[in-house]
């Protein structure tokens, strides 16, 4: 049901000083960034190969992105693995009694659909549902 690592989201403090790491250090050429609001964050998109770094920067104290920071420090916050059809994997998960954080799915960068999955139901990684058209 899952066809590939979407990309990996990892939390920062700072996204210009992230992103010259992986330009400069790595190499990846940065795609773009995106604010978005529902979310609280600022992203930068990098791709690799055929998936992407997720550089995550909280805009708002509030955010998810800053409390993790705050809990945990900066570093690989989620991982997104693509699905063809959204919907119907959430309704799966559900049947597999699977904990979701979103019963439905939310707009996510890029204009993806996703949808968070419980850490506690999946061995302590917050994994992301991505349905791109
Ligand atoms: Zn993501």
């Amino acid at each position: 049901m899952v066809n590939k690592v979407d990309h990996i989201g990892i939390a920062v403090s700072s996204l210009e000083e992230s992103i010259k790491f992986y330009q400069e250090v790595l190499g990846l050429e940065l795609h773009g960034t995106e604010v978005v609001e529902e979310q609280k964050v600022k992203v930068a998109f990098l791709p690799i190969g055929d998936t992407e770094v997720e550089l995550l920067e909280a805009t708002t104290p509030d955010s998810a992105i800053a409390k993790f920071i705050e809990t945990k420090g900066q570093g690989v916050q989620h991982i997104a693995f693509r699905v063809d059809n959204i919907e119907a994997a959430l309704d799966e998960m559900r049947a597999k009694g699977i904990r979701l954080i979103d019963e439905k799915p939310r707009y996510g960068a890029g204009g993806a659909r996703i949808a968070f999955l419980h850490p506690k139901s999946t061995n302590g990684v917050l994994i992301e549902l991505c349905e791109r058209k």
